[in-house]
């Protein structure tokens, strides 16, 4: 008997995207990730499994047409609007098909290789013309390890330039895999130190920072480490020296590229029925990121700044 194609979760498959990596891309958003860094901007990759986003602001005032549709009992009436009882829903979808305001979103799609290569092809002019390729992103891409592979391994196949988006908090022959099929490593480092870095996002960045020095070890992929600087949080005087000093002690000195601190993602925790915590946190202006950049260079590193 044939088995059937491993499924992975993707959250979205973006095009024509200029962020995630040189050239033109097609960035594939996995869901699942191991982090829940306070400033998430893509909330809705962090959980594993299918969820649902409402939109308040679309729904209708006593409409309640998907509160009976639901049969796990997850949506109820709450005043005019509804309540949906994350713990119950299995993002079964049903109640989506019944809200023409499209208020309600399955967030997360399970498809096969073929079918996100399929995707990918879409762009294959581009990626040639400008340099561009795919970039694996999420939530953390490694956390569906052996689907990320394989749509890795299918890319490098087809002669299609590769990325991968990652948080480094993975195992090392997990992440050693992944690179065999890796043109390029987005390299995430929030905080230099552990016990800050565990209460900004769970975990502690012991793997994370010996992760960076074996990719770094080798000459292949082209690593980028990528540092999101945000005010007040990470952007000390002491975080930056530990940072310039961790980069400059890598076998080889890797980019890196500092990401100011943005809102983009904040409405999306209300639509997942979330509390967004760094609710009065601002972006940084242009000038505080350039007096980040000097700091960085006079510690002996010259950043790049991506907005
Ligand atoms: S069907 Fe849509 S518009 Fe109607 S109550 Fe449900 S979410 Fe609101
Ligand atoms: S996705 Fe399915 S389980 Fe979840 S609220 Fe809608 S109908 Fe209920």
């Amino acid at each position: 008997m044939e088995s059937r194609p491993q499924k992975g979760v993707i959250v979205k498959i973006q095009r024509f995207s200029i962020q995630d990596g040189p050239g033109i891309r097609t960035t594939v958003f996995f869901k699942g990730c191991f982090l829940r860094c306070l400033w998430c901007s893509n909330p809705e990759t962090q959980e594993p499994r299918i969820e649902m986003e409402y939109s308040k602001e679309k729904c209708i005032p006593q409409c309640y047409e998907c509160v009976g549709r639901c049969g796990a009992e997850a949506i109820s009436k709450d005043g005019e609007y509804i309540a949906i009882d994350r713990k119950k829903c299995s993002g079964c979808g049903r109640c989506v098909k019944v809200c023409y305001r499209k208020a309600l979103t399955v967030v997360g799609e399970g498809m096969d290789v073929a079918e996100v290569l399929n995707e990918i092809e879409k762009d294959r002019p581009f990626y040639e013309k400008s340099g561009g390729g795919v970039t694996l992103s999420g939530g953390e891409p490694l956390y569906q390890h052996r689907f990320a592979v394989q749509v890795l391994k299918q890319c490098k196949e087809r002669g299609i330039s590769t990325a991968l988006d990652t948080t480094g908090y993975v195992e090392w022959d997990i992440l050693k895999n992944a690179l065999e099929y890796t043109d390029m490593v987005l390299y995430d480092i929030k905080h230099l130190d552990p016990e800050e870095h565990k209460k900004l996002t769970g975990v502690s960045n012991d793997i994370i920072l010996e992760n960076a020095r074996r990719i770094s070890e080798k000459s292949f992929p082209i690593l980028i480490l990528r540092i999101p600087v945000l005010p007040g949080i990470n952007d000390d005087p002491k975080n930056l020296e530990k940072l310039a000093q961790f980069a400059r002690s890598l076998p080889n000195l890797p980019a890196i590229h500092l990401l100011p601190y943005h809102r983009l993602g904040v409405f999306k925790y209300a639509r997942l029925g979330r509390e967004y915590i760094l609710k009065n946190m601002q972006p940084p202006t242009r000038d505080y990121i350039h007096r980040v950049a000097e700091l960085l260079e006079k510690f002996g590193i010259k950043p790049l700044v991506v907005t």
